[in-house]
């Protein structure tokens, strides 16, 4: 690569034109006056291992992956970090020495995104996690990695059983949740219940601790009926965007050597853009 020559990341996904990671990332490129470009590649499954290398030869920093080739790309990196190893996925590519490298940001995207409710006291926390898929495991980590207590509970039973056995957590069937909701401090819906609106389920929070913090990972729309309810039985909520933004940030410096901000602005920016 030609020295000082503007540095090219991209997000490759199929389909991706949902995507808010290209005006995330031009946002920060701008703000931080950085010449560089982000661009999304929609790649159909079966030319992706092609796309990746032919990009990592191209002069590409790296880049993000997202569905449906988060597992599938773990094949064509040279190495893997120790959680995406763990969960499974990759969603972070850097190319540098003449490799591919491949971490999973979501856990830190998640973690850093409850931060500021989760009073620096997780490990005493008594987690309910709703949802056993992609998303779930970089959570579970997460939470598990801070000392949490977690307990699973998803419509399918036996991949909540699989995960808890996996991750060393609890696991409940999908209608025993009730039960623990007096007891928990940190409820995580991490199913795609309530994405765009659709496939919502009726969740009585009326038992839930009031002081448990309650986040969606699903952010279209930002505040979703499972937050809503969570609201009106007076628990602090969270909604998913800054998960996603969060997520970005280590990609970010990784591959335009500056730390960007995840600012309200951002925040705002992304929002409109939901709209
Ligand atoms: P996934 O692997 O397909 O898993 C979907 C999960 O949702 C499964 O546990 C599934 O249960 C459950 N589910 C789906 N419909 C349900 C219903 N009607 N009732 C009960 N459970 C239901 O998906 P994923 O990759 O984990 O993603 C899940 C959501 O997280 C998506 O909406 C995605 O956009 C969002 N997400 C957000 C971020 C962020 O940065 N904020 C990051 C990653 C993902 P079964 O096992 O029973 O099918």
């Amino acid at each position: 690569m030609k020295k000082n020559a503007a540095k090219k990341a991209f997000i490759i996904g199929h389909p991706i034109s949902h995507s808010l990671s290209p005006a995330m990332h031009g946002y920060w490129l701008e703000e931080l006056g950085i010449d560089g470009s982000y661009e999304a590649i929609n790649c159909p499954p079966e030319y992706l291992h092609k796309t990746v290398k032919k990009l990592a030869e191209t002069g590409y920093v790296g880049g993000n992956v997202t569905i449906p080739h988060k597992e599938k790309v773990m094949m064509i990196c040279d190495e893997i970090d120790e959680n995406a190893r763990k969960i499974g996925a990759v969603n972070t590519l850097v190319f540098e020495d003449k490799k591919i490298y491949g971490y999973n940001t979501d856990i830190i995207g998640f973690m850093e995104n409850i931060k500021p409710a989760s009073d620096k006291n997780i490990p005493h926390k008594n987690a309910l996690i709703l949802g056993a898929g992609g998303a779930a495991r970089s959570i579970i980590l997460g939470l598990k990695n801070s000392g949490a207590k977690v307990t699973i509970v998803n419509r399918t039973l036996e991949k909540a059983e699989k995960l808890a056995k996996e991750f060393g957590a609890e696991f409940i069937s999908w209608d025993k949740q009730k039960e623990l909701y007096p007891q928990i401090d940190l409820l995580v819906n991490t199913t795609s219940i309530g994405m765009k609106g659709e496939n919502n389920y009726k969740f009585d929070f009326s038992t839930l601790n009031k002081n448990a913090v309650v986040t969606d990972i699903v952010y279209t729309p930002l505040k979703t009926e499972f937050l809503k309810s969570a609201e009106n039985a007076g628990c602090r909520i969270i909604d998913g965007m800054g998960m996603l933004i969060h997520q970005g940030v280590p990609g970010f410096e990784k591959w335009f050597d500056a730390t960007p901000e995840p600012s309200q602005k951002l925040y705002d920016f992304l929002a409109a853009k939901l709209k």
